[in-house]
């Protein structure tokens, strides 16, 4: 049979080759975004409370209803913000699920997506299958911040939506009140939606805050501000997050929602809601990992590379630019098949694969595992 692929650029994704290539040389993992330790255990006891308490049928489809509220809560308590716990925020497996629902629910064809780049790789598959051309716009180098100029000039009578990264990943950047409102100066009486993927957004140091997209009132009226309890509570295996949206945005994005998944698995719903009424488990998490990051930047001052720590998210880059030639991907592999310490070559986030020489390394991970990652890199000369 004859398939014509409706994504043929797409390959199986850089996650998986690193962490296959690293479970194969039994290195130590820092490519996948994910914790190396486990979740709170009373985290895990609650969905074992409510499976046994018999919530294991399907959710309602916008999620079940205390959760919605606590969501509503911790946004209030935060920001100020109010959303609508029945048409403005709706429960979904991940991110990843809400990205795809609120590109597919407002991308027509031949509707122009700007994406800022390096960016996450699963924006453009998206924009694409939605029938959207991307149109790339270049981060700043070497922070990762937004060049407003270029950013102007690539808006057009096209343009229906842009995205949004703040914490970013992989560049680590955070978004400052100046971004928004240049954003919101840019969009204000333009028929333009924005994404906001704010993932990371209690993973940020140095006590710089996280400025959610939602805070700014010309972007809280066309934002869809997705977020993941993977990241916040260390269990990106649970696939649940959430994504707030005014109504009419919230109407089309549960249209698509509703028949991609129906509904996110009840149980952590339930755990979830329980959880999050204690803020403390969420915001210790800036301390919780600036430790990380400042103890696996303090090793890094003994290598070679070349790094500015990272604002936020749970990457850090470095860069071995004046030292080699390599490719980043061929250094990654090396580095994970000769050395045992995995991590990811951040060209796969740029479109033309630009090499600009830097690796990503995630340090959610075990202290003792990031310490024995530092001394694999310092034990033979890498170039
Ligand atoms: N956006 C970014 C920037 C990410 O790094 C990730 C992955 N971890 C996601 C979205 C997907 O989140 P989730 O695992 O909740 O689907
Ligand atoms: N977001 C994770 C990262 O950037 C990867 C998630 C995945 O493998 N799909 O590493």
């Amino acid at each position: 049979m004859l398939i014509e692929s409706k994504l043929p650029d797409v390959e199986t994704t850089i996650f998986t080759i690193m962490s296959k290539l690293a479970a194969d040389h039994h290195a130590i993992n820092l490519s996948q975004g994910y914790p190396g330790f486990n979740a709170d255990q009373g985290l895990l006891d609650l969905v074992t409370t409510h499976m046994r308490l018999g919530n294991n049928q399907y959710a309602p489809m916008s999620g079940v209803p205390i959760l919605r509220q606590r969501i509503a809560e911790k946004v209030r308590l935060e920001t100020g913000i109010r959303y609508d716990v029945e048409d403005e925020i709706t429960v979904v497996s991940g991110a990843t699920e809400a990205i795809f629902a609120a590109i597919t629910a407002t991308v027509l064809p031949g509707d122009e997506v700007i994406v800022l780049e390096p960016a996450y790789d699963l924006y453009v598959p998206v924009i694409k299958l939605a029938g959207g051309t991307p149109v790339f716009v270049s981060l700043n180098m070497p922070d990762f911040s937004v060049d407003w100029e270029k950013l102007k000039s690539a808006v057009t009578k096209k343009t229906r939506l842009i995205m949004v990264n703040t914490p970013h990943n992989p560049g680590g950047y955070v978004w400052t009140q100046e971004d928004l409102d240049n954003l919101a100066d840019l969009v204000k009486d333009k028929n333009i939606l924005v994404i906001s993927d704010e993932v990371y957004e209690h993973i940020t140091f140095d006590g710089r805050p996280h400025l959610s997209l939602m805070t700014h009132p010309v972007l809280r009226e066309r934002t869809f501000v997705c977020c993941s309890f993977g990241k916040t509570f260390h269990v990106t295996g649970w696939k649940i997050g959430y994504c707030l949206a005014p109504k009419e945005l919230t109407v089309e994005f549960r249209k698509i929602h509703q028949f991609v998944t129906f509904s996110t698995p009840t149980p952590f719903q339930y755990a979830i809601s329980d959880f999050i009424q204690d803020p403390d488990t969420y915001l210790s998490l800036p301390k919780f990992y600036q430790k990380k990051r400042d103890l696996f930047c303090e090793g890094l001052e003994t290598t070679d590379f070349k790094f500015t720590p990272a604002q936020g998210s749970f990457f850090q880059l470095v860069s071995y630019k004046n030292l080699s030639d390599e490719s980043d991907l061929v250094l990654a592999k090396r580095l994970t098949t000769d050395y045992g310490v995995a991590c990811i070559p951040i060209s796969v986030f740029f479109q033309d694969k630009t090499d600009h020489k830097i690796l990503r390394f995630c340090f959610a991970k075990n202290d003792s595992d990031l310490f024995e990652a530092l001394n694999r890199l310092l034990k033979d000369p890498i170039f």
